[in-house]
């Protein structure tokens, strides 16, 4: 850079040039110090039950917003941050931000639901993840069935008897445990009844073809049936139609969310939706717009 703009160092003053040395550092870099300056936060998008039209849940997803102002999908830094062995720390942060909310709503007398946490594979498969789990339960003075862990059909195949035993433990204390992106991944059927789980959630690629594919439409009935059989609930993900959703309902789905419903909130987007948790059961809620 020196070499190449060595005719003009005054150049090194300009915050231009701050930003294009930032980029340099790598956004691994950046991502670190993001964690550290908090600059990742959670927005929830909510969960219903498709058969009571009630809230059940919010699934916590999170979001960075660097000091420039841009906002970053969790697409684009959550494959850097499991390459950079950031993704402990920052699955950490996660935890700890959803439950504080929950302790938050609790502390203003509002009504809770579940939240749902993603957990990446390499978190899973830390030594001390159950432990990391339980410490901030207990900090922040949540019950345990108020946290699910949506973990990958991935997370299953690694290490499975140390996964067997994490699981068993974290569901003997009360927390729940759902299969994310249910069809994706690589697991076999006969995992499903070996490890103990509560939901399975229907990755929304078979959701959004639902009304286009007669095939995709019977995997997403199978499934359903198949969830049920094993006493699983299901939850459909990336629900944006009122055709999927009659699919779903007329399926047996238990729970769904998606764009239909609503897109993810702001928590304090989500506090109406805390004191009235019913939905009417023909149309959607009040559509509001994207906060991010
Ligand atoms: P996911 O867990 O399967 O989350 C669902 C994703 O689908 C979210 O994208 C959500 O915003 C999006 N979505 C929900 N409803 C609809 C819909 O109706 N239509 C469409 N087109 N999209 C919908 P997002 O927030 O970008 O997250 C993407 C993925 O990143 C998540 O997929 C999850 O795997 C991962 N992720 C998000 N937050 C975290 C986190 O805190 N930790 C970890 N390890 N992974 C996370
Ligand atoms: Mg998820
Ligand atoms: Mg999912
Ligand atoms: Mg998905």
């Amino acid at each position: 850079l020196a070499k190449a703009d060595g005719r003009n160092c005054t150049r090194f003053f300009e915050p231009a040039l701050g930003r294009e040395i930032e980029a340099r550092l790598g956004m691994s870099n950046q991502l670190r110090r993001a964690l550290a300056e908090r600059e990742l936060y959670l927005v929830y998008q909510p969960q219903y039950s498709l058969s009571t039209h009630q809230l059940t849940g919010i699934e916590a997803l999170v979001r960075w917003r660097d000091a420039h102002g841009h906002l970053y999908m969790p697409s684009e830094f959550i494959p850097i941050a499991e390459q950079h062995g950031l993704i402990g720390r920052l699955g950490e942060y996660v935890l700890n931000e959803a439950l504080a909310q929950l302790a938050a709503w609790r502390a203003a007398s509002l009504p809770l639901v579940a939240v749902s946490v993603n957990v990446a594979p390499q978190q899973f498969a830390s030594g001390d993840f159950v432990s990391t789990v339980l410490e901030c339960l207990a900090r922040h003075q949540i019950e345990p069935h108020w946290l699910e862990l949506e973990i990958t059909e991935n997370s299953l195949v690694q290490n499975a008897s140390r996964t067997l035993a994490q699981l068993q433990t974290l569901r003997s204390y009360g927390i729940r445990i759902a299969i994310d992106d249910f069809g994706t991944g690589y697991s076999s059927l006969s995992y499903l009844d070996t490890y103990e789980i509560d939901r399975l959630k229907i990755d929304r690629s078979f959701v959004s073809e639902l009304e286009t594919r007669t095939s995709r439409a019977g995997i997403v009935r199978g499934v359903i049936m198949l969830a049920k059989g094993l006493g699983y609930g299901v939850v459909a993900e990336g629900v944006e139609t009122t055709g999927q959703l009659a699919m779903l309902r007329a399926s047996g789905c238990g729970y769904a969310q998606g764009y239909l419903f609503s897109k993810p909130l702001l928590p304090d987007q989500i506090v109406p939706l805390l004191r009235a948790p019913f939905r009417s059961p023909a149309g959607t809620t009040a559509s509001s717009e994207a906060p991010e």
